[in-house]
C-alpha cells in the first residue's frame, strides 16, 4: 500500500463515477474477541513509553532536509488531489466513508508526537480518492490518502481501517521516506555516504526532485515491519483492537493472490507478517484495554 504504483496516472481507467463513490459503505463488522493475557513489557527504544520495539530511526534520514521533504510533498499531495477533483473522483467532505476516515485520524493523530516530534506542527489532511486500486499512503508531513478500491474490495471493518492509517502514518513519523530517499540520491549521484555526511552533497539539488521520487518510493521489509508495530500501537492506543492487524493482513495476502494490490509491491512483505504482528498483540493488550476505558 501506501505508495502509488501507477504514478503518472494514478486514477486513468480506474476511476470511479461520483455515484459509485457515494454508494460506499463502511463495513458494520466490527469487532473481534481478544485472546491471550495483557503484558506489556517495557521495551522503549522509539519514545520512552512505547510497548514495542522498532529501535532508533535510522540517521541517514538527516542527509535530506526535513522542511524540503514536507514541502514537496504538501505540493504533490495538492496536484493529486486536484487531478482526481477535475474527474469527479474526489471525495467531498460529507462521504460517509471519508467521515469515516476522518474519524479514525482524529483518534490516531493525538498519539503520534512521541514517535517524532515535528508531527505536532504538521498539518494533518485525510482525503479518499474514487479509485479501484487497492492502496493508500501517508505522504511526509501527515498527508494521508486512501483509495476506494482497499476498503470496498477488502471490506475493511473500522479497526481494519485504522491498522492500515496508523501503518501508513507510522512511514510517516519513522521519516522512511526520508531515508530511502537519501539512500537513493547516495547511490545514484555515485557518492560515497562520508562523501554526504561530509557535506560534499549538493542537498539543493537532492531536494529539488523530491516531489516525484515520492511516488516511486519501494520501502525495505525492515521499514515494514517497522511500520506494522508502530502502527500497531498507534490503533491499541486509540482503542482499535489489536487482532484486526492480523486478520487485515490475511485479506491483503488473499487479495494479493488474485491480482496483485498495488500497495504489496511498494510494501514488500516478509513471511513472517503475520507472526510478527501475532506476538506483538500482547504488548498492545494493555494499552487497547485502558483506551477502551
Ligand atoms: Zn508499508
Amino acid at each position: 500500500m501506501c505508495w502509488l504504483c501507477d504514478a503518472k496516472s494514478p486514477l486513468s481507467a480506474q476511476a470511479v463515477t461520483h455515484d459509485e463513490l457515494h454508494a460506499g459503505r463502511w463495513s458494520p463488522r466490527r469487532g473481534f474477541l481478544l485472546a491471550g493475557a495483557a503484558s506489556a513489557v517495557g521495551l522503549a527504544s522509539g519514545p520512552a513509553q512505547a510497548q514495542v520495539d522498532v529501535g532508533e530511526a535510522s540517521a541517514l534520514r538527516t542527509l535530506v532536509p526535513a522542511e524540503q521533504l514536507e514541502g514537496a510533498a504538501r505540493q504533490q499531495y495538492g496536484q493529486m488531489l486536484e487531478q482526481a477533483r477535475s474527474k469527479g473522483a474526489l471525495a467531498p467532505d460529507n462521504h460517509p466513508q471519508l467521515q469515516g476516515l476522518r474519524a479514525i485520524a482524529r483518534r490516531l493523530i493525538p498519539h503520534a508526537a512521541p514517535w517524532n516530534p515535528r508531527s505536532r506542527d504538521w498539518q494533518w489532511e485525510v482525503n479518499l480518492i474514487g479509485s479501484s486500486q487497492l492502496n493508500a499512503f501517508c505522504m511526509p508531513g501527515g498527508k494521508i490518502c486512501f483509495y476506494t478500491g482497499i476498503l470496498d474490495k477488502l471490506k475493511l471493518s473500522p479497526d481494519e481501517a485504522a491498522m492500515i492509517m496508523g501503518h501508513e502514518m507510522a512511514h510517516a513519523l519513522r521519516e522512511h521516506a526520508r531515508e530511502r530517499l537519501a539512500k537513493t540520491q547516495a547511490t545514484s549521484m555515485g557518492l560515497s555516504l562520508g562523501a554526504r555526511l561530509l557535506g560534499l552533497g549538493e542537498l539543493g539539488n537532492v531536494a529539488a526532485d523530491l516531489g516525484t521520487q515520492l511516488l516511486s518510493l519501494k520501502y525495505s521489509r525492515d521499514d515494514e515491519t517497522e511500520a506494522d508495530l508502530v502502527g500497531l500501537e498507534l490503533a491499541a492506543r486509540s482503542a482499535y483492537a489489536p487482532p484486526a492487524s492480523v486478520s487485515l493482513w490475511r485479506k491483503m495476502m488473499a487479495a494479493n493472490g488474485s491480482g496483485g494490490p498495488a500497495f504489496l509491491s511498494t510494501h514488500p512483505s516478509g513471511p513472517n507478517r503475520i507472526q510478527e504482528l501475532q506476538e506483538n498483540l500482547p504488548k498492545v493488550q494493555r494499552l487497547y484495554e485502558q483506551a477502551r476505558g
